[in-house]
C-alpha cells in the first residue's frame, strides 16, 4: 500500500506541475489542500455541521467522531486528499465493498483510493508499478455531482416527472430574471467546471424546499455509488478474467459487437446496477428512484461526449448503449423494472437537456476568452 500512496503522490504533484487543463483546454491551477493538519480539519468539520443545520449541542461530539474515523482513515490516503473526498470516499468504500462481498463479487485484497485533476467527469481505474489497484476520481468530481444534482432536483418532481419549461427557460442573459434559478446554477457550475477545470469554484448554496433537497441527495447519492461500483466493477474483472465480461457486457440489443474494452465498461454498469440496487438504505428513499442517479452520471457522460467526441469513443461505449445496455439487463431480470428505468431515464434526460441548451445558449452570447498558452 505504501508503494501505491507514494505513486499517487508523484501523480499528483505531476500533475499539478504540468498544469492539468479543464475540458475546453484552458489550462487550471490546482493548489491541492494539505490536510493533515489536525487542528484545520477540525475546523472544517465544525464549519461543515453549522452549515448543515445541526445543533450546537451535538457538534462536539460529532466532531469528535469524525477526527477519530479521519484519524483512522489518513494511513489508506495520499496526504494531498482533502478532507470532504476522504470522508466521501470512506463512505462509498463502506456501502459497496460490503455490496460486492454479499453478491460473492470478488476484490482485490487492497485498493487505493485517491483524485488527480485529469480533468474529466470519469473516475479510473489503474495499478500502481508494483501492481496494487488504484480508484482515481477527478478532483472536484463530487463537488460536481453535488451541485449538478441541486440544480436538476428542481427540475422535476417525482410524482409527475420533469416540471418542464416553466422551470427551466433559455438563458438569454444570466442577470436578466427570465433565467430560472436551476438554469443560472447550472451555467455557473458548467463554466466552473468545464471552462475553468474547477468545480469548486461554483458557488454553493442550500435548496429552499424539503422536497428538492431529498430529490438532490437521492441524485447524488446514487450518482456516487454508481461511479464507485463501475471501477470496483473494474478491479473485480482485475481478479476474475473476462468471462464477467462476456456475460455482463452483451445485455444491449447489439448488431455488432462492441471492442473489447467497451464490453467491459457495459459490464461494470452491470455490476454496479446491481450493487446499487441493493444496498441497505433502500427505506430511505424507494428503490427504483435510484435509476433518476444512475440517468444523472450516464447524461454526463454524454454531454462530456459532445465536447470531446473522439476521446469518448476510444476509451467509452457510447451513453446511449450504456443506458441500452443497463435497460435491457433490468427488463431481462423483471420486465417491470425495464419499463420503470426507461420511464426515470427519459424524465431526468429531459431536465438535463434542457438546461444544457441553457448552457449553449449562454456560450453563444459570452465564448470563453482565447487562451494564448492552449497547447491542444
Ligand atoms: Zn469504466
Amino acid at each position: 500500500m505504501q508503494e501505491a500512496l507514494e505513486y499517487l503522490a508523484y501523480l499528483q504533484e505531476r500533475y499539478t506541475e504540468s498544469g492539468a487543463r479543464s475540458l475546453s483546454g484552458h489550462p487550471v491551477k490546482v493548489d491541492y489542500y494539505h490536510p493533515w493538519d489536525e487542528g484545520k480539519v477540525a475546523h472544517s468539520i465544525l464549519i461543515g455541521m453549522i452549515n448543515s443545520g445541526i445543533p450546537s449541542s451535538e457538534q462536539a461530539e460529532r466532531t469528535e467522531q469524525v477526527m477519530r474515523m479521519y484519524k483512522a482513515a489518513k494511513e489508506k490516503y495520499s496526504r494531498l486528499e482533502d478532507l470532504g473526498t476522504v470522508l466521501i470516499i470512506e463512505s462509498l468504500r463502506d456501502r459497496m465493498v460490503t455490496r460486492f462481498n454479499q453478491l460473492s463479487l470478488a476484490l482485490p485484497g487492497e485498493i487505493v483510493f485517491g483524485t488527480l485533476p485529469f480533468g474529466e467527469v470519469h473516475a479510473f481505474y489503474q495499478r500502481s508499478p508494483a501492481g496494487t489497484p488504484l480508484i482515481l476520481f477527478n478532483s472536484g468530481l463530487f463537488t460536481f455531482l453535488n451541485l449538478l444534482a441541486k440544480a436538476l432536483a428542481t427540475c422535476f418532481s417525482l410524482e409527475n416527472g420533469f416540471k418542464g419549461k416553466e422551470l427551466v427557460r433559455r438563458a438569454q442573459d444570466l442577470k436578466s430574471p427570465g433565467v430560472s434559478h436551476a438554469s443560472r446554477r447550472f451555467i455557473l457550475l458548467m463554466v466552473a467546471y468545464v471552462i475553468e477545470g474547477r468545480p469548486d469554484n461554483a458557488p454553493t448554496y442550500a435548496l429552499k424546499e424539503d422536497s428538492d433537497r431529498v430529490k438532490s441527495v437521492m441524485l447524488r447519492d446514487t450518482a456516487e455509488l454508481f461511479l464507485f461500483a463501475h471501477e470496483l466493477g473494474h478491479a473485480h474483472i482485475g481478479v476474475c478474467g473476462t468471462t464477467v465480461v462476456e456475460q455482463l457486457g452483451q445485455h444491449r440489443p447489439a448488431d455488432t459487437k462492441p471492442p473489447a474494452n467497451h464490453l467491459e465498461e457495459l459490464a461494470c454498469d452491470i455490476l454496479a446496477v446491481q450493487a446499487i440496487m441493493g444496498d441497505p438504505r433502500e427505506d430511505w428513499y424507494p428503490r427504483m428512484d435510484r435509476f433518476y442517479g444512475i440517468e444523472m452520471i450516464l447524461s454526463v457522460f454524454g454531454l462530456m461526449n459532445e465536447l470531446q467526441p473522439a476521446t469518448a469513443t476510444t476509451s467509452h461505449p457510447s451513453a446511449e448503449s450504456r443506458r441500452e445496455n443497463i435497460q435491457a439487463y433490468l427488463a431481462q431480470k423483471d420486465a417491470s423494472l425495464g419499463k420503470e428505468f426507461a420511464l426515470r431515464s427519459k424524465v431526468l434526460r429531459t431536465a438535463i437537456e434542457e438546461l444544457w441548451i441553457g448552457y449553449r445558449a449562454f456560450l453563444e452570447q459570452y465564448p470563453p476568452m482565447p487562451d494564448d498558452t492552449r497547447t491542444r
